[in-house]
């Protein structure tokens, strides 16, 4: 385990007037390089520890969260948990107070694993078409049955009128009215397994037309899914989706009404798994915006390990490090609990580092629904997570121009020579693809602060998002990693010290949000 960023470090054996200086001499710097976008209001960073990080300490941190012997902390999995582990002991080490209901820094989070069936056949008219070739099974228990089939339509309620579907296999085709592609598709199939399964079926098949190529969606959807296991199982019949590329089975099926399908799956299995979300928080120092809190959060889970989890895997390196994503976000949450528990600002801080998120932002939603701080007294959240840097002279902040701490951003990436980036890649919809929009739906202003790009295909990125190659080597650019680390601290700092507390600009779509949660804006 590295030191902690405070612990006297044997190699910085020289006298205080001498460390003195060379303090003076960085900040003067660092200070030389702020744009002075703010006369009168920038304080110098002086003494505060976020001017003393050491980069040493900051590498070895995030060399860590990224080793291959993490697995690339797939959630649910040994790595992640020592991937959390060594949060919670960091936060432990900077005198963080645990939050009641997550003793020992961590709040459990319910997992459940549902793995598809190895096998499956359904035989029809004299053909017999298996899982991963034209069939897919998208969820249910076990079956091995002959039966009837029913052609109802788009299976959807209004399609049941006039059929009797009872101990029988309905077909219907995927998608809407209108609309057959994969999205539309996937968002109805909860519903048309109700109506089967309220009309008695035996199974549900669906007949796929869709644009998405047909390989694509079977690698995709075949794969081993988390969710959180909370609700209990909606209704669950076989449900199984057929590649239909010409319309051939929809046509036979139509006109055959009645006629025998033969259908056998192993089913899903459904495993139960527990992973956690690790947070502790600092009491403010003034005597009434102690109650208000400044949120800091990052996931530190990824994708794993296994050539099936993303693109770029290869037998030489199948590892998704995710260094950039997010033991960079990570290292930043870690400092800033250390620099904002040594000197803490007006407003307290709550440091939280969430599992599941690259499975569909699970942990942080699991958070909000079952908070353990009163979420109104939650001011702001600001969120770090990345895909990778093509920039180093900046930081990107999703959603800068949404929130009025937009100056407060600035200053604080300013006061270490960074500038800031607004959204480059609206399109991508960054905003509400991190773990900060559980945090903005409820009302919170909260923006993600991002390692500097400008375009999503910018080689700093593309080359490393979501791929074995976004590793803690050679390429990796750890002094960035320190300013970046002191950007985002710091910037903490200013927004939790701001005499106003900063709401959302107004006229966003998270406004009436705030209002709910707030009574006020
Ligand atoms: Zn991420």
């Amino acid at each position: 385990m590295p030191p902690s960023p405070f612990a006297p470090t044997p190699r910085v054996a020289v006298p205080m007037a001498a460390l003195t200086a060379v303090l003076t001499a960085v900040l003067s710097a660092a200070c030389s390089t702020t744009p002075a976008l703010h006369p009168g209001s920038s304080h110098p960073p002086g003494p505060l520890p976020e001017a003393r990080f050491d980069a040493r300490t900051l590498e070895a941190q995030l060399r860590f969260q990224a080793a291959d012997e993490l697995m690339g902390r797939l959630t649910g999995e040994p790595g992640a948990d020592v991937a959390a582990r060594f949060i919670a002991e960091h936060f432990r080490a900077a005198g963080l107070r645990p939050v009641p209901g997550a003793e020992d820094y961590a709040q459990p989070v319910p997992f459940l694993r549902t793995v598809p069936p190895a096998e499956a056949h359904l035989a029809l008219f004299d053909q017999t078409l298996r899982q991963g070739d034209e069939l897919l099974v998208l969820d249910g228990p076990p079956i091995d049955a002959e039966a009837e089939a029913v052609y109802a339509g788009h299976g959807l309620p209004d399609d049941y009128d006039g059929l009797d579907v009872a101990g029988k296999i309905v077909v219907v085709r995927a998608g809407r009215p209108g609309d057959g592609n994969v999205q539309a598709a996937l968002r109805a199939a909860a519903e048309k397994r109700a109506a089967a399964a309220e009309h008695g079926a035996l199974a549900l098949v669906e007949l796929y037309r869709g644009a998405l190529p047909w390989p694509t969606l079977v690698s995709y959807l075949s794969r081993p899914r988390l969710a959180l296991d909370e609700a209990p199982p909606a209704a669950s019949l076989p449900h199984l989706w057929l590649h239909d590329s010409d319309g051939t089975y929809a046509d036979r099926l139509q006109h055959g009404q009645g006629m025998p399908l033969a259908l056998r799956s192993g089913g899903f299995r459904r495993i139960r798994v527990t992973s956690r979300n690790v947070l502790g928080w600092i009491e403010g120092r003034h005597p009434e915006r102690r109650h208000e809190f400044v949120v800091l959060t990052a996931h530190y889970d990824h994708l794993g390990a296994g050539r099936a989890n993303g693109p770029g895997a290869t037998p030489a390196d199948s590892i998704f490090n995710g260094a950039r994503d997010n033991a960079m976000g990570v290292v930043a949450v870690l400092n800033a609990a250390y620099a904002l528990a040594a000197v803490p600002p007006d407003r307290s801080v709550l440091l939280m580092a969430f599992t599941g998120e690259e499975s569909g932002l699970l942990g942080s939603r699991y958070y909000t629904e079952h908070p353990l701080l009163p979420l109104d007294q939650m001011v702001y959240a600001l969120n770090v997570d990345g895909a990778g840097y093509s920039d180093t002279s900046a930081v990107t902040l999703i959603g800068l121009g949404r929130t009025t701490a937009d100056p407060l951003i600035r200053q604080g990436a300013a006061t270490f020579g960074l500038d800031v980036i607004p959204d480059p890649a609206p399109e991508q919809n960054l905003f509400d693809r991190s773990d900060n929009v559980h945090f903005a739906a409820r009302g919170i202003p909260a923006p993600t602060f991002s390692p500097g790009f400008r375009a999503f295909s910018d080689p700093g990125v593309a080359h490393y998002y979501h791929r074995p190659t976004d590793e803690a080597n050679d390429d990796f650019d750890f002094a960035y990693l320190l300013r970046f680390t002191q950007a985002y601290t710091h910037t903490a700092r200013l927004i939790a010290n701001a005499a106003e507390r900063p709401t959302w600009t107004p006229g966003d779509p998270y406004e009436a949000a705030a209002r709910a949660l707030y009574g006020t804006q």
